[in-house]
């Protein structure tokens, strides 16, 4: 996991919000469920005796304090090096602006982030882009994301049964390079299976001539170039935050959408898949190169392993 400090995080974000100070106050815990679902079948029974006593200060305590009335955050999956996600809340209270953070928590309840969002203006639907890089790469996983205010008196954030500020995302380091269908061919398709005078340093990926290639990972094109006894046209990408690079063969004519020097986000269509080259049949040569450049310092690797992983989620 990545620790903080990688020096991408946007202006914005920060792990110490200008909420921390206060996060004692928290720590009297609501009893609460795994999914934050209310374990209070007593609160009613309880609450009715009350009820008189607490007609002398009427509400003191939820009177006032900033409400929130929406939250999501879309689409249900985003990718590092990726359009990042969008979180859209509304808050209203009596006060023009409240301070507002956003926590990133794991699967386990583990508070991962705290992104300050700064001061937002209530009554109105504001919004942050969720990269995932904010402190450093976020794990990939399932994340849950929730959301906290405070308004200039310190009140703290009502939450609704409409907008409960909690809501689950998915976020991936790498996206599946093709969509469409595809197999992973029989063992002559495998990493270092024979080829005349070498062996094979990628996986085939026999898919449709014209179906979309995608950026595994976002990053630097470095090569579209065309051998037309050997890769046909083809497309080498450095990937972002990493040392690896990607080979992909036999792209169709023509289809080709990125320049050299071009960058690219995780999961955006570059080409189409093709059987350009030396092929035998419509298929993706793909290929990861680990540790240096294609050719040129890098080891290829076996990529099957990585591409069974992506397809788990793209
Ligand atoms: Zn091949």
């Amino acid at each position: 996991m990545a620790a903080a400090g990688l020096g991408v995080a946007p202006a914005h974000a920060s792990n110490s919000g200008g909420l921390e100070a206060e996060e004692g106050v928290e720590a009297k815990p609501a009893p609460k469920g795994r999914d934050g679902a209310k374990l209070s079948p007593p609160r009613e029974k309880a609450s009715r005796p009350k009820r008189t006593r607490q007609r002398r200060p009427p509400r003191s305590r939820d009177a006032g304090r900033p409400t929130l009335s929406a939250f999501s955050a879309r689409p249900s999956r985003f990718f590092l090096y990726g359009k990042p996600a969008t979180v859209a809340f509304r808050i209203s209270d009596a006060s023009r602006a409240v301070k507002v953070r956003l926590d990133v928590l794991g699967t386990g309840g583990r508070v991962l982030r705290r992104i300050d969002l700064g001061s937002r203006r209530t009554g109105s639907v504001q919004t942050y882009r969720l990269t995932g890089r904010e402190g450093g790469h976020l794990p990939q996983g399932a994340i849950e994301l929730r959301i906290e205010a405070r308004d200039p008196g310190g009140r703290r954030l009502k939450r609704t049964t409409k907008a409960s500020g909690v809501d689950r995302i998915g976020f991936y380091w790498h996206h599946f390079p093709v969509a469409g269908n595809f197999g992973f061919g029989g063992d002559g398709s495998r990493f270092g299976s024979a080829r005349p005078g070498r062996l094979h340093q990628g996986q085939d990926i026999p898919t449709p001539e014209g179906t979309p290639l995608l950026a595994p990972r976002g990053g630097r094109v470095r090569i579209v170039a065309n051998q037309p006894g050997g890769a046909g046209q083809y497309i080498i990408l450095s990937g972002a935050g990493e040392r690896r690079e990607y080979a992909f063969f036999h792209l169709q004519a023509g289809s080709i959408r990125v320049r050299p020097g071009q960058t690219v986000r995780t999961g955006q269509r570059m080409a189409s898949t093709g059987n350009t080259g030396s092929s035998g049949g419509p298929h993706l040569h793909f290929e990861v190169w680990e540790g240096g450049p294609w050719q040129g310092g890098g080891r290829p690797v076996d990529p099957l392993p990585y591409l069974r992983n992506w397809d788990g989620w793209s």
